[in-house]
């Protein structure tokens, strides 16, 4: 299950500035989290991107990333959920440097550990199917 951490929260992630992919990204991680875990995930961040973060996030400011909390949670399962989720999802983007844009970041920038998912700009969200290539959502 999804929880938010503010009604404010709730009302950005379902508004028309936050892209439709990042929202199956974030429910697609909550099924994951529950199903592998046992765990509902608490979001902190929309639109309004990572408090106290003087740099600002793109990403957040184009409703293409949400933050979901890692407080309290070992570190090696921060990383082993994020890998799952980049195993599965891609953004199909790289960075002018070559790196990939992965869809799920594992981080404290400050505010906490937590995991930042994302989509590319003007891109769909891409499932890897393994067996049968990649496909678009
Ligand atoms: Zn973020």
């Amino acid at each position: 299950m999804i929880i938010f951490k503010t009604p404010e929260l709730f009302r950005e992630f379902v508004c028309d500035d936050v892209t439709h992919d990042v929202r199956v990204l974030a429910t697609m991680f909550a099924v994951y989290m529950d199903s592998a875990y046992g765990r509902d995930v608490i979001v902190t961040s929309v639109l309004g991107g990572e408090p106290g973060v003087k740099r600002k996030s793109t990403t957040h400011e184009e409703g293409r990333a949400v933050d979901i909390s890692a407080a309290g949670l070992p570190p090696v399962m921060g990383k082993s959920v994020s890998e799952w989720i980049n195993r599965n999802f891609s953004t199909g983007a790289y960075f002018p440097e070559g790196d990939a844009m992965d869809a799920c970041v594992f981080h404290d920038v400050g505010y906490g550990p937590h995991w930042h998912l994302q989509v590319a700009k003007g891109r769909p969200l891409i499932f890897k199917t393994r067996k049968h290539g990649d496909m678009v959502i």
